[in-house]
């Protein structure tokens, strides 16, 4: 492998057998013996997975299929009512079993009453399985259902009788001071040093100004990292370039919204000169691929970054390209889609692996971190009759999440052999499927309810 395309100490080929063991030694606690370790295995740090939502249950399990993201939204009103601990232990799980140390969990409830509670309950889930988390807590108060307008703006789409069955369903919002005081109370809740909690405004289109411009004020007062979804798609750039005639990013930079303590997730409808904007502030753009390519958002203008471009990192955002959370193929879909068509890459493996580490890390405020993650990487070149190869291209070819077999995070070792240490994932699944089944007669009223809301959703914006 060329010097640094896989940021920090990675590799452990033949003939490094013993820097290989000290290393790995160094991150087990006292008296756990060493794995066998597979030779020619790969020691490096793990990829963060920088966006995601923490579905211990996908998408598609509770009957929401793929479709644009405005339309694909309401299904999200399926998701059965299932512990909060379960969902997201079942999630962190799947992902730490994949080789992940850390991920980005923007938190979806709704409900400001309860959001302490099931924080609480997402924070144990990630130290009961020993994964680095990011929290992101959940702000919103505006426009609910449809952009420039909110849920009236949908009913001439339903009948009288609908509109009143579905109105009673309209989400309201706390003030902001109270929502940031929420975040502010799952942060001082926190106790442990692998967890990061963050403000999340959901986007900018769920925000109103005040909210935005609070967020901005108590992020600059307390330190604490922002993370929000921005310009994800062509519908939001509709709307927000009439709501914001200067922009919405040159708005954001105008609130002091921009920072080094900012990520932006997907950013597909980015323009060159908001790129730049973004870059000057140093935020962190998160690319989702399979995300934007499954709710038909498009591809976001990463091959575009130049180097002097803002940082990015990679998430799955629950809806990766075999729905699996398996970032390693993520990380191929990217590094294909923005390989661009010159003969020379400018979107090189080592910028794929920059951005999925160091950057990665940044996001979930995770720096400098020692984690490492054991690949068995002779099953990637069995078939190898060379030895001189880039590991970092045949990762990006050939890793898979079951090629994952050690994950050690924090200095502890949360994965041997391919089996996570502390908790049954299988054990865990077939709970959360059995709480799930039980909600099950509930949500037969409410597909039918969201049927007629995403048709009348697709039909609003079938206009723009
Ligand atoms: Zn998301």
């Amino acid at each position: 492998m060329s010097a640094g395309a896989i940021p920090g100490r990675l590799l452990l080929r033949p003939g490094h057998e013993a820097a290989r063991r000290a290393d790995l030694l160094r991150h087990l606690p006292d008296g756990v013996s060493p794995p066998a370790i597979p030779a020619n295995a790969l020691l490096m740090p793990p990829p963060v997975n920088a966006h995601d939502h923490g579905y211990g249950i996908r998408t598609l399990d509770f009957g929401n299929i793929d479709d644009a993201l405005e339309v694909w939204i309401p299904g999200l009103r399926l998701r059965p009512r299932t512990d909060p601990y379960l969902e997201a232990l079942v999630a962190f799980s799947r992902l730490a079993k994949t080789g992940i140390g850390a991920t980005m969990h923007c938190h979806n409830s709704l409900n400001i009453d309860r959001l302490v509670e099931e924080a609480g309950a997402v924070m144990r889930a990630a130290r009961d399985v020993g994964i680095r988390l990011a929290l992101s807590c959940p702000l919103l108060d505006h426009d609910p259902w449809a952009y420039d307008g909110g849920p009236q703006r949908l009913r001439p789409f339903l009948t009288p009788a609908d509109w009143d069955e579905l109105s009673a369903s309209i989400p309201h919002y706390a003030p902001p001071s109270v929502q940031i005081s929420a975040a502010d109370a799952v942060a001082a809740a926190n106790t442990s040093p692998l967890i990061d909690i963050q403000y999340g405004p959901i986007g900018p289109q769920w925000c109103s100004n005040t909210l935005l411009e609070s967020i901005a004020e108590a992020s600059a007062a307390t330190g604490r990292r922002i993370h929000m979804h921005l310009l994800e798609s062509p519908r939001q750039r509709q709307w927000l370039d009439r709501r914001f005639p200067q922009g919405v990013v040159r708005y954001l930079d105008e609130i002091g919204f921009l920072s080094s303590r900012l990520a932006v997730a997907h950013g597909v409808q980015l323009r060159p000169d908001e790129l730049e904007l973004l870059a000057a502030r140093g935020v962190q753009l998160v690319s989702n691929p399979s995300a934007n390519l499954r709710l038909r958002s498009g591809v976001a203008p990463i091959s575009a970054v130049p180097e002097s471009g803002p940082a990015f990192a990679f998430g799955l955002d629950g809806t990766g390209f075999d729905d699996d959370q398996d970032l390693w193929r993520e990380l191929r879909l990217a590094h294909l889609l923005h390989g661009g068509r010159d003969v020379t890459r400018t979107f090189t493996p080592a910028r794929v692996f920059d951005a999925a580490i160091q950057v990665g890390a940044k996001v979930v405020n995770a720096q400098g971190n020692d984690d490492l993650v054991l690949v068995d990487y002779s099953a990637l070149i069995v078939d190898s009759l060379t030895d001189d190869l880039d590991e970092a291209e045949v990762l990006l070819a050939r890793m898979t999440a079951a090629h994952a077999k050690g994950l050690y995070v924090g200095g502890q070792e949360i994965m041997r052999d391919g089996k996570l240490t502390r908790i049954d994932h299988e054990g865990a699944r077939a709970e959360l499927l059995k709480q799930a089944r039980a909600d099950l007669p509930r949500l037969t009223g409410e597909r039918q309810r969201v049927t007629k809301l995403a048709a009348a959703t697709r039909a609003y914006y079938s206009g723009w």
